[in-house]
This record gives C-alpha cells, sequence and structure tokens, in this order.
C-alpha cells in the first residue's frame, strides 16, 4: 500500500482527505512527527503556497531519511500539501489565499486567525451587500510530490477545484470548519456546515481536486503495468 504524506496540520482537512480518498492508502500527518518543520505560506498565489508546503515537507522526509531515520512507506514515498481558501467576488476576491488570517491582517497578530474572527470580519464587509451580490467560490489546489527515490528531485504536479455559491448574512450549521457556516454551494439552500460530511465531500472544492487528483494517479498506474 502506498504512503500519502499530509502536509498539513489542519485536522479538518485531514479528516477531509482521508474521507474522500478513501481507506486504499497509508496516510502520514505532519503531527505524527514533532519535530516537522513550520510550514511556510510566503507566495501570493494556491499553487505557489502548496508547491512550498509539499516541497519543504518532502525535502524534511528526504533528510531523515538520510539520516537513517526511517523511510515513509519505502523508498518512493509521496507528500500532498492543499492550499485553499475563499474568493468573495464583492471583495474583489479576498480573503483568498489570506483566508487563514483573515482577521488578523487588520490587527498584526501573528499566525492564522480563528475562524469565527474571520467569519466575522467577512460578514462586516459585506454588511448591506443584497444576496445577488454575494457570489463566491472555495477555491483548492493541491501540490503532489514525490513517487521517486530520495536522490531524484521529483516534479510537483497540481490539481484545482473549485466549488461556486454564495456568501450568508448570517451563519448557520455547526459542522465542517472554517468559513462553511457561511457558504451555501450552487444547487443547495443549506450551508456547508449544515449539509454535513457526506454532501460536501461529494462537491467541495477538495473533492473536485482530489478527483483530478484520483484519476492522475490512476493512469499512472495503468501506465506502469507492463504490456505484453
Ligand atoms: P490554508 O491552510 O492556508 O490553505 O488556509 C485555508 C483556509 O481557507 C482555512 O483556514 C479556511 O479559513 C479556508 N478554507 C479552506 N477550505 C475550506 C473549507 O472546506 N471550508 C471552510 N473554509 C475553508
Amino acid at each position: 500500500m502506498e504512503t500519502l504524506v499530509l502536509a498539513t496540520r489542519n485536522r479538518h482537512k485531514v479528516e477531509e482527505i482521508r474521507a474522500i480518498l478513501g481507506d486504499g492508502l497509508t496516510y502520514r500527518v505532519l503531527s505524527d512527527w514533532p519535530d516537522a518543520p513550520e510550514l511556510r505560506e510566503t507566495a501570493r498565489t494556491f499553487a505557489g503556497n502548496a508547491a512550498l508546503k509539499a516541497t519543504q515537507v518532502w525535502h524534511w522526509l528526504k533528510q531523515r531519511v538520510m539520516r537513517g531515520e526511517g523511510g515513509e512507506g519505502g523508498p518512493c514515498w509521496w507528500v500532498l500539501a492543499d492550499d485553499s481558501g475563499l474568493e468573495v467576488d464583492a471583495l474583489d476576491g479576498a480573503p483568498g489565499v489570506d483566508s487563514a488570517r483573515f482577521a488578523a491582517l487588520e490587527t498584526g497578530a501573528p499566525g492564522n486567525s480563528p475562524d469565527s474572527e474571520n467569519n466575522a470580519k467577512l460578514l462586516r464587509l459585506l454588511r448591506g451587500v443584497p444576496p445577488e451580490r454575494r457570489r463566491g467560490r472555495f477555491r483548492c489546489v493541491l501540490a503532489l510530490v514525490g513517487g521517486t527515490s530520495p536522490d531524484v528531485e521529483p516534479a510537483v504536479r497540481f490539481f484545482e477545484g473549485v466549488c461556486e455559491g454564495r456568501i450568508l448574512e448570517a451563519p448557520a450549521g455547526t459542522g465542517g470548519f472554517g468559513y462553511d457556516p457561511l457558504f451555501v454551494p450552487d444547487g443547495y439552500e443549506e450551508s456547508f456546515a449544515q449539509l454535513g460530511p457526506e454532501v460536501k465531500n461529494r462537491i467541495s472544492h477538495r473533492a473536485r481536486a482530489l478527483a483530478a487528483m484520483a484519476r492522475w494517479w490512476a493512469g499512472q498506474r495503468t501506465e506502469s503495468v507492463p504490456r505484453s
């Protein structure tokens, strides 16, 4: 069974990725290693940040292997990073790549902000904006690296998923994480937080990006089967 290292400390992302990809893989997550590095997210695009996180973790794991501290699933392992966020048309695409630290942008507080503060800021900025102008979308870019031996620098492969919808005027529901209580996907009348994981993991930005990755992965496997 192949090993997929998830380059995130966000337990909600981990839960969703595992639920969507299923049990055919062995998963490792950053919290498995107390000495795993803090991930850099200094790019201004989702793809840039996803690539930074995936390659940083790949190189860190390579150093461990070089020191004889154990391979992660044999000589070839895979690292997957997810960079994602909410883009709101009435805010020119904000919070976008700043989704996790949206509230902290104003206060200058270090690191990410609590979901409640990010949601409160979004509602404040959209106060008075009518329903027809509250369109937005979740976007997820996955960066996948690996499948090579540690001495070969692997290529970064990207997979993107988008989920269109609208922003509510008040939070609804208790499920999910992040902006889920404020986001109603197209074709539904309830927020992601109300719809629950079964629906969300079928139609979300993350589900769509993971489906694209799974298609590519399946193609790889078929190509590597020797033809007679
Ligand atoms: P990242 O960890 O830098 O990719 O930031 C992701 C942030 O985007 C999260 O902290 C949430 O605020 C938001 N986000 C991404 N995906 C979702 C989702 O599926 N539901 C709700 N919020 C999300």
